[in-house]
């Protein structure tokens, strides 16, 4: 490491990248510490090999987030512009699907048409929950990733409609008589798979306003799309990025304590608030250990020699699939999890990224299948057995392609990234209380201690692959610590 830097930001997640760009480019020197080998955080893409598979097969594994729904629409994402630094987004034809008993599915297509013709006699009533958000989806972006403080950016009158168009879903959504509003299985559960990405107790209000944001992003432009050659391709650009404009990236060096952080005039801390805390001092590390730790994940990366056998057809063209049964199923599930226990039928969230991009099939054919079942925080458990049984419930002859599994448990997930403690993949509870007072209730959530700033998903706005919590904490770091209130442009690949 060099001179001392102006700026030290511990994580290379897609925040950490965000705030280290966009303070690069306003001429401050940065400098990234990463801990794993391999930056990038929860936007990896490393090799896939077991006992039975080698490198030689080149397959491809996304450690943890596969789809970046909310990258198209991120304003951060926007101006950084992926597709011009050579990012292809590709959209499945189907956002997300819900597998049901007796070879029936819920389809949610990217085509909004086609989800409501497909619904029947839900489908009108689809239209008018999920319509209005997904005409005014970047609007609804907008206010979804705003760091809850300030005003969102855009027209007035259009914010005005998304709001409305959010407020509406989320209410009804969220209250129990939501549930009368569907009468088919397949609209009901298919709202209850994306509700249960918060991995919490359902229903809740924080669920249903993430399904409105989620579902108007199925229906946006982009759809929820997958990253040519896995998500990993994002973050080499972040860094390319950084590097251009004169940042530098140290990885291997893990942060246990406060002396493993070198000086600098502010530093940034892309971290879980909890392991946030304990590079503090009081009082500021008591406030960052008040954030509850949200529910766990069992990473499970499959091989498989063939397409996953889904009984209905369709759910083959879906980039992600929600396997967790009815709505009834999930509510039991969730609320198992949040007891502590694990569910006799968990919540599974999958994708087979070969079945949308020909460069993630391996050299003789087989294919990785990403997997992940909700858990409890800090689980011990291998759930494959489990899991298993609930894909091979839906796509019977699963376990007959099977090739192998790499089993990551809740416990060990901190050890590729030390911002999952116990698994914890949303860097704390997902509430609603706890999406705007995150980490704790407070004007500032970002500035947690003098010269140190928090910029991670345990700040607003909170969990997934935009990079915004990134842009709100370098904002105020340029604005607060540097003097400098305009923000740089980020539209340009050539340095300065
Ligand atoms: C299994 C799984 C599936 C997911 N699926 C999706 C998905 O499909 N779509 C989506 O949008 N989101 C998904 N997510 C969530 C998404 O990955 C996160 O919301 C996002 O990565 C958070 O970004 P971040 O920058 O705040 O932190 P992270 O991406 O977690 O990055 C934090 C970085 O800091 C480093 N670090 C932390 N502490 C230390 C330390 N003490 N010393 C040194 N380095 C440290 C870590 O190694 C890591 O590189 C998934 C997450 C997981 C785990």
């Amino acid at each position: 490491m060099t001179a001392r830097a102006d700026v030290v930001i511990l994580g290379s997640g897609p925040n950490g990248l965000a705030a280290a760009v966009i303070l690069a480019r306003a001429g401050l020197s940065v400098t990234v510490l990463e801990g794993q080998h391999t930056p990038g955080g929860g936007m990896r893409t490393l090799p896939l090999v077991s006992d039975t598979v080698t490198d030689a097969e080149g397959l491809l594994r996304d450690v943890c987030a596969a789809v970046p729904a909310a990258a198209p629409t991120s304003p951060f994402f926007e101006e950084f512009d992926l597709a011009a630094r050579g990012i292809e987004l590709i959209t499945p034809e189907v956002s997300y699907a819900q597998p049901l008993d007796g070879g029936r599915a819920g389809i949610a297509f990217h085509d909004l048409d086609r989800t409501v013709e497909r619904l029947g006699t839900d489908g009108r009533r689809w239209s008018r929950l999920l319509g209005p958000l997904a005409a005014y989806s970047r609007e609804v972006a907008t206010i979804a990733l705003s760091d809850k403080r300030t005003p969102p950016h855009g027209d007035p009158l259009r914010l005005a409609r998304a709001g409305l168009a959010l407020a509406t879903s989320t209410a009804l959504m969220g209250g129990a008589w939501g549930d009368g509003y569907w009468h088919t299985e397949e609209a009901r559960s298919l709202i209850g798979g994306v509700s249960a990405h918060t991995i919490s107790a359902l229903p809740s209000l924080a669920a249903a306003g993430t399904a409105s944001y989620l579902g108007a992003l199925a229906h946006s432009p982009a759809g929820w799309p997958l990253a040519r050659g896995g998500i990993g391709v994002i973050s080499s650009v972040l860094v390319e990025d950084l590097l251009a404009h004169g940042g530098q990236l140290v990885v291997d060096h893990p942060v246990r304590t406060p002396s493993d952080l070198p000086p600098a005039r502010v530093h940034l801390l892309n971290t879980h608030a909890r392991v946030a805390a304990e590079l503090l001092a009081e009082p500021y590390r008591s406030r960052l250990r008040d954030l509850p730790l949200g529910g766990g994940v069992c990473k499970l990366d499959y091989v498989l020699s063939g397409p996953v056998p889904w009984r209905e057809p369709l759910v083959q063209r879906a980039g992600t699939v929600h396997v967790g049964g009815t709505l009834e199923e999930m509510r039991t599930a969730e609320a198992q999890v949040a007891a502590g226990r694990h569910a006799d039928r968990p919540m599974l969230l999958v994708s087979d990224p070969a079945q949308h991009d020909d460069t993630r099939l391996g050299r003789s054919g087989l294919r990785p299948i990403w997997a992940y079942a909700h858990v409890p925080t800090g689980s011990t458990r291998d759930v494959r057995a489990a899991a298993d049984r609930q894909l091979e419930r839906f796509a019977p002859g699963f376990r007959d392609l099977v090739v192998d599994c790499v089993v990551t448990p809740a416990s060990r997930m901190a050890e590729h990234n030390a911002a999952y403690p116990g698994g914890d993949i949303a860097g704390g509870m997902v509430s609603m209380w706890r999406m705007v007072a995150r980490p704790g209730p407070r004007i500032d959530p970002y500035a947690v201690a003098p010269g140190v700033y928090l910029c991670s998903q345990s700040a607003p706005p909170g969990p997934g692959v935009h990079g915004m919590v990134g842009l709100h904490a370098a904002r105020r770091v340029l604005r607060k610590e540097f003097g400098i209130s305009k923000m740089p442009s980020l539209g340009s690949v050539s340095p300065k």
